[in-house]
């Protein structure tokens, strides 16, 4: 088959396409010429990560095409259901970048309580001049030991959160609608322990956690899972961290909280105005922002490559 990766595929992916006979092409095609290069092409398979949107009317104007694959989790950027019912394969590789998200949230954890994402940026500049008004400014730091992290969406990202925080010695708690209890696995030098963690109510985990970290999919009806009631009712001085989707949490409360001093700091990966987020997230000096770059490591962008090219070897 003749397979348009749009948005790249890891070279492992590519390697395993190749080797079972199929054809792989990795430039990328401009959303508004995506119909034309399908058809004149003859794509059948057509794979995207978040970038490169595949709505209805491309899977109505493109009659050869049999499957779309998402390289990635949310697959918001895709009409699913709709595809589906037209018969198409639509997938994702929902399992592999679980852990490099997880990770992610890690280091803007430890970054927000030390400033560093901060500190980073202003020691170049002013390092040499003022040492000592820096060291002052930046020597507030919390450590994240014995603090307790609320978990809101209790997949695979947020289980995969809640071992590393355990790690470290945080207390985890979780709400999920759907998921009422997890074994969370840790293997500390080579020996294995599983702690079970029953999830707890919004309100709880909104109360009682000193971080808050996000994993829970664009909701269907695009409303915002944090939004001022929400930061309302978090501790004073809450630390949130977003990896999850844009829009999940409400950014213009996201803004007032922190003005106000009850959000002490936040990390964005993702944003309401992706790919141009707003010049007010950005410029925040108590927000870290990253590109959305959640499941951009070497390892997880393998483990996507693979998974994409065995489900279309397995269905073709
Ligand atoms: P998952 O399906 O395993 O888990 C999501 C969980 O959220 C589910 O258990 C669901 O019940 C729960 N949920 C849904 N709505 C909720 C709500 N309102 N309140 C509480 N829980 C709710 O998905 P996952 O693999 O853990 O991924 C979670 C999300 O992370 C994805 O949907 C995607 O948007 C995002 N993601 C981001 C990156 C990145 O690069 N930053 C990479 C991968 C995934």
């Amino acid at each position: 088959m003749k397979i348009l990766a749009n948005d790249g595929i890891a070279n492992s992916g590519k390697i395993l396409l190749e080797a079972a006979g199929h054809t792989v092409v990795t430039e990328t095609v401009a959303q508004d010429n995506l119909i034309d290069a399908i058809n004149n092409e003859n794509y059948e398979v057509v794979l995207v990560r978040s970038a490169t949107t595949v709505r209805q009317h491309v899977m109505d104007s493109c009659p050869n095409l049999k499957m779309i694959g998402r390289g990635g989790v949310g697959m918001d950027n895709i009409d699913v259901e709709y595809g589906r019912s037209k018969g198409l394969h639509v997938f994702n590789t929902p399992a592999a970048s679980s852990q490099s998200v997880a990770e992610l949230v890690m280091t803007q954890l430890f970054s927000l309580v030390r400033m560093t994402y901060d500190a980073n940026k202003e020691m170049p500049e002013n390092g040499a001049s003022n040492f000592k008004v820096l060291k002052k400014k930046y020597g507030k730091g919390v450590e994240l030991r014995g603090k307790t992290i609320g978990i809101i969406g209790f997949g695979r990202i947020g289980q995969s959160v809640a071992q590393y925080a355990m790690g470290c010695g945080m207390n985890v708690i979780a709400h999920d609608p759907f998921v009422s209890k997890a074994n969370i696995k840790l293997s500390i030098q080579g020996k294995g322990i599983e702690v079970p963690i029953e999830t707890t109510s919004m309100e709880e985990v909104l109360t009682q956690s000193d971080f808050l970290s996000l994993h829970v999919p664009k909701q269907a009806d695009g409303s915002a899972v944090i939004g001022t009631n929400e930061l309302n009712s978090m501790k004073d001085g809450v630390y949130l961290v977003n990896a999850a989707r844009g829009g999940v949490i409400y950014e213009e409360a996201l803004i007032s909280a922190l003005d106000s001093g009850k959000v002490a700091a936040c990390a964005l990966d993702v944003f309401e105005n992706e790919p141009t987020p707003n010049e007010a997230i950005l410029e925040h000096s108590k927000i870290a922002t990253t590109p959305h770059i959640g499941a951009a490591t070497l390892e997880a962008q393998d483990r996507i490559g693979e998974e994409l090219a065995n489900f279309i070897i397995a269905n073709s």
